[in-house]
Order: C-alpha cells, then sequence, then structure tokens
C-alpha cells in the first residue's frame, strides 16, 4: 500500500516534471533564479512533508494499542481497556 502510494507519487512527478522545468525557467526569467529557487525548495519540502504524513499516519493506524500504554481490566466482564477509559466497551459499565 504504501509502495503504491509511492510508485503513484514518483509517476506524477515525472509527469509533471518537463512542465514545471518550463514554468521554471520562465519564471526564472521574471522573476529572477534565487527567487525561483527558494519557491522549487518549498515544493519539494512540501511534497517532502506530505510523504511524511502519510507514512507517519499509516503506521500510526497499524499499532493503536501500544499508544495507549497501560491496560486493566473490567471488574465486570474482566474485558481488558485503557487505564484511562471510563466506560468498558463490551458491558458499557462504568470504569472506576
Ligand atoms: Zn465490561
Amino acid at each position: 500500500m504504501q509502495l503504491a502510494i509511492l510508485l503513484v507519487l514518483i509517476l506524477i512527478a515525472v509527469l509533471i516534471a518537463p512542465w514545471l522545468i518550463g514554468v521554471a525557467i520562465a519564471a526564472a526569467a521574471v522573476y529572477g533564479v534565487y527567487l525561483v529557487a527558494a519557491a522549487a525548495l518549498a515544493g519539494v519540502a512540501f511534497v517532502v512533508a506530505v510523504i511524511w504524513v502519510l507514512f507517519t499516519e499509516k503506521g500510526r493506524q497499524e499499532k493503536p494499542e501500544e499508544i495507549h500504554g497501560e491496560r486493566k481490566a473490567c471488574k465486570y466482564c474482566q474485558v481488558e481497556m485503557a487505564v484511562s477509559a471510563t466506560h468498558c466497551k463490551n458491558c458499557g459499565q462504568a470504569s472506576t
């Protein structure tokens, strides 16, 4: 799944790269090379940030229980839940 997202991003990058280079050259002629270089860096940083968020979000979804830490057992049905839980997910009884 992560590899598929990466391949799609690479495909998009390859498809728009020639157009992007043309725009960059035209913009460099109008606004100046340094401004366009700064904008390009910002664009690259944005793409990297998006990829980073996608990957960390995926990792977070795969192991949600580990983040909650300590567990306790429901005193009515003995089902495990987070220490911070106020109600049992199984029987619905309030937890102390
Ligand atoms: Zn319970």
